[in-house]
């Protein structure tokens, strides 16, 4: 069985091909709408990258159709059994991975308020899939499903009962189908039932979140209403008093749109020293960098305690992200003066080995390559043999 999963960012387009269930070809677009657009594609030993300028995501979707057609990867998307496509916010709506058709799309649409920015993207790929290929299943995976097991303690705001029953205020959580992934993947690794293991996953790339696994099933997660709560991310500033906000617009009279453009997409990392890439970051002598990176390894390593808290006994914490796979010294900080019975294991952690604890810790730290595309591919196969 042949499925294709899109993953429609902001800005980004990524679309897999998968053959059971192996990923056969893998395309990335980036910046799309800029002059830097780039098509980034990986089949069997072949890795290719076309600097083209690339309007919007209906181009980008053609332009791997060309490609799948000229390397003769697929003929035509007729020829798939699914398209799985990833959507950001299912709401309370979505709690499973969904056969898409007109009522899944007007609620999908009915949820686009809660996340105008991804679901917008999101939608917009779904569509045009539909109307590139009308006959096949399409299936839509969520990212806020994986986290709505957690119970009412982990998702409500300590605010009045008509705020969340009314206005649906509550945390959803985000990155479901990474930590997801991580989880099981770490399992595996581990041989063991993941009904029988308490893990902690850190999705830690542009946006980041943690969280707390039980038995395969999110009982916590850092991002909360909207992906801004949480640990300090790369443009996000992550947890902050709510009264700062407040401050903001009475004091400095600034509007809630400036606000909201300040706290997602101008502060963390950016907001500190000025870029969110945490290879300059590192490299950087700068006072202001080497703060940056000691209040993001701080901010992850309240929320690790905080979960090994709430978990009671923990057995696994999983690395995954592009910050999370390749930075060993942020790694290293977050575990400086833990013990708890970890021993973190520092030439295991500088090889960027798949276990970076010694044998004998308590607690076994892996690194593992996420992959939200796999795991979306994963729901759809579900689908398709039930
Ligand atoms: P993601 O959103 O998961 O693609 O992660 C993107 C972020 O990963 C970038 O903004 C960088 O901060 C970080 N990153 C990527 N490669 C490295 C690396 N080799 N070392 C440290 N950080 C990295």
């Amino acid at each position: 069985m042949k499925i294709a999963v899109v993953n429609s960012g902001s800005s980004s387009l990524k679309f897999k091909l998968f053959e059971a269930k192996d990923a056969l070809a893998h395309f990335v677009v980036e910046n799309i709408g800029k002059a830097d657009a780039k098509i980034i594609f990986a089949f069997r030993e072949k890795k290719v990258a076309i600097s083209k300028i690339v309007a919007n995501h209906c181009e980008a979707l053609k332009e791997i159709v060309e490609l799948l057609k000229e390397y003769e990867i697929l003929a035509d998307f007729s020829h798939l059994d699914a398209i799985g496509h990833r959507v950001v916010h299912g709401g309370e709506a979505f709690v499973d991975a969904t056969v898409i058709d007109d009522e899944a799309i007007k609620k999908i649409e009915s949820l686009k308020h809660l996340d105008p920015l991804h679901n917008e993207a999101n939608l917009e790929g779904i569509l045009l899939a539909l109307k590139m290929a009308p006959l096949v299943k399409q299936i839509a995976v969520f990212d806020t499903a994986f986290h709505s097991k957690m119970p009412k303690e982990a998702y409500l705001y300590a605010l009045e009962a008509k705020y969340y029953e009314n206005y649906g205020i509550r945390r959803y959580g985000f990155h479901g189908s990474s930590h997801s992934y991580l989880a099981k993947a770490c399992a595996n690794e581990l041989q063991k039932d993941i009904r029988e293991l308490n893990i902690i996953t850190l999705h830690l790339g542009n946006g980041s979140s943690v969280c707390a696994v039980q038995g395969g099933v999110s009982i916590d997660t850092s991002m909360g209403f909207t992906p801004l709560e949480g640990v300090i991310m790369g443009t996000r500033c992550g947890d902050i008093d709510a009264g700062v906000v407040f401050y903001m617009q009475r004091e400095l009279g600034l509007s809630v749109d400036e606000t909201d453009e300040i706290l997602n997409t101008r502060s963390g990392l950016f907001g500190l020293c000025g870029t969110n890439d945490v290879r300059e970051i590192s490299a950087s002598g700068d006072a202001n960098a080497k703060l940056a990176l000691d209040m993001l390894s701080r901010s992850i390593k309240k929320y690790i305690g905080a979960y090994m808290a709430l978990l009671g006994r923990v057995d696994a914490i999983v690395f995954g992200g592009g910050i999370g796979e390749n930075s060993a010294i942020l790694r290293k900080m977050i575990f400086e003066n833990i013990n708890f019975g970890i021993l973190f294991d520092d030439d295991a952690n500088e090889d960027s080995r798949k276990i970076i604890s010694k044998a004998d810790s308590k607690i076994d730290i892996m690194v593992i390559k996420t992959d939200e595309e796999q795991e979306i591919a994963n729901e759809c196969y579900k689908i398709l043999e039930s």
